[in-house]
């Protein structure tokens, strides 16, 4: 067990996380602690901080004083500290994987993919350190020379989903420090110690105390206080569209920088002319890994009816062949806590109302699974696109799939959400792709894979109820965690 406090509950040693301020663990004085359970049996895991207004208010006071010296730092030595962080993600490996599987319910195998791409994340932007360029601009004024350099905020707000804890933690912290901002990471209520783990390696990696700084707690409560601190310039939130909406407000107040990562409606597209084998595994993926919890995720599949019977018998039998569990070789694993699985149990009974149960729908009842927060793969045939099965996020391991008599009429379904993050096509005609990738209301569009993310180096995000345009991670994060400051001279000709 990763090291840390342990205290003794019904004779089990369970893990005691405190909040993580100017480079070490503090316990804060109070009876509020919050319970994590381990989503795969039930157990429980952890316990740790909800910070009251006062602790992050304090957090916030000691970011601002450090952030003088970290932004006088140069890039490049930013950068460097950047590189002896990821040095310690691989150092640290196999702990790192198993707090990722232990807090997620996900295989060791699909946390260590996790992991992966979290450090993948952390070398792009070490490196960005020697490339924190600016524009050399020209001017219509004789003898004036013009350029422009990037300048961080000051304290960053970096608040988190448990979906893929790492990699969300890379995602934000790393671009966020890159840039001279000190860092709050407000660690998600379903994955602390995946963030304490972490801020620990700061340590490790020789990051000098004050720059990374984690708090804990329930998001109306500290995630709050830490979006309504006057000191905070930039606050980077990924969650839900309805937390974003809140954010958004509080943060218009004072003019804060704010990037809004948030859910997703993504459409799944497969032409008549798809590959239906490679379009059902694509599409399974979309719609179940991860147990369906990513804001990407495949969840309104939209079939050409001449294929549509061929690719519903085989997406069926492939959603029923989906091994649940946290073994090697398990296809998903359980949704991330209880009240999550009963509010989709929820969803999923009134959906059965108005719609056509194809297949899951219900809760495991194996003696190894009954006591996770595991929810079957579940498929509804839903025809009318204003249904609240093709309207609402999930955020768990249910899909829907649809007719449709062409690609117009494809993409017009596809089309009809508030939402617009990603959206994916199966076709073998060069034609149908690229139009889809033109028409389609999404932020990514993907042509004969899944509605998938992106990589380190690529821009990620959407609009609508998606997001409010900015995209991370790639170099366009670099606008969400720096200023651009002009700055321009006029060569005195008298004096040479
Ligand atoms: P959530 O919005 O409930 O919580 C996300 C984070 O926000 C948590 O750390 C929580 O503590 C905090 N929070 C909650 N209320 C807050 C408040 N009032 N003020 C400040 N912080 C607050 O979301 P969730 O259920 O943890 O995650 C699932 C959601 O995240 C889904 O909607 C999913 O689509 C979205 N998501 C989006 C992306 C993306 O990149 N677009 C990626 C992953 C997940």
């Amino acid at each position: 067990m990763v090291d840390g406090q342990l205290f003794k509950i019904m004779n089990k040693q369970i893990l005691k996380i405190g909040n993580w301020i100017n480079g070490q663990e503090v316990f804060i004085p109070q009876e509020d602690w919050i319970e994590k359970y381990n989503p795969h049996n039930g157990k429980l895991l952890s316990i740790f901080c909800n910070s009251t207004q006062e602790a992050v208010d304090n957090t916030v006071k000691l970011a601002f004083r450090s952030f003088s010296s970290w932004s006088s730092l140069n890039p490049i030595k930013r950068g460097q500290f950047l590189g002896a962080i990821v040095a310690q993600m691989k150092n640290n490996l196999s702990e790192l994987t198993e707090t990722v599987a232990l807090e997620t319910g996900k295989s060791i195998s699909d946390a260590s993919g996790e992991v992966q791409g979290a450090i993948l994340q952390g070398e792009y932007f070490a490196g960005e350190g020697m490339r924190l360029f600016g524009q050399s601009l020209n001017s219509g004024m004789d003898g004036k020379t013009s350029h422009t350099v990037r300048e961080p905020h000051g304290v960053a707000a970096l608040i988190v989903p448990a979906n893929t804890p790492i990699a969300n933690i890379a995602w934000k912290v790393f671009p966020a420090l890159i840039c001279g901002n000190t860092v709050i990471l407000k660690s998600s209520e379903d994955a602390p110690n995946t963030a304490n783990l972490f801020a620990k390696l700061t340590k490790k990696a020789g990051l000098p105390d004050g720059i990374l700084n984690v708090i804990h707690g329930k998001g109306e409560i500290s995630g709050a206080a830490l979006v309504a601190n006057p000191q905070i310039n930039v606050i980077s939130f990924t969650g839900s569209t309805h937390v974003g909406q809140l954010i958004a407000v509080e943060a218009a107040s004072r003019l804060a920088r704010v990037s809004l990562e948030l859910g997703g409606k993504n459409p799944f597209i497969v032409c008549d002319d798809a590959d239906i084998e490679r379009a059902v595994h694509w599409a399974s993926l979309s719609a179940f890994s991860n147990a369906g919890q990513r804001c990407a995720s495949g969840s309104r599949i939209i079939v050409f009816e001449n294929i549509y019977e061929e690719f519903k018998e085989l997406f069926i039998a492939k959603a029923k062949s989906l091994k649940l569990g946290i073994h090697e070789g398990s296809d998903l694993g359980p949704v991330i806590n209880k009240a999550q699985q009963e509010k989709i149990i929820e969803i999923i009974n009134q959906a059965k109302l108005t719609e056509t149960l194809l297949c899951g729908g219900g809760i495991p009842e194996t003696k190894e699974l009954k006591n996770g927060f595991y929810i079957e793969p579940t498929i509804f045939e839903c025809a009318d696109s204003n249904s609240l099965i093709n309207n609402i996020e999930i955020f768990g391991p249910v899909t829907s799939i649809s007719k449709a008599d062409d690609l117009s009429q494809a993409i017009e379904i596809a089309n009809k959400t508030d939402y617009g993050l990603t959206a994916a096509i199966h076709t073998k005609n060069i034609d149908r792709g690229l139009w889809f990738a033109k028409k389609v209301k999404a932020g990514l569009a993907n042509i004969n894979f899944g509605t998938y993310g992106s990589e380190p180096h690529m821009p990620f995000g959407g609009f609508g109820l998606s997001g409010n345009g900015t995209r991370e991670p790639g170099l366009e994060a670099l606008d969400v965690y720096s200023e651009l400051k002009n700055i321009s001279i006029l060569n005195r000709p008298d004096l040479i």
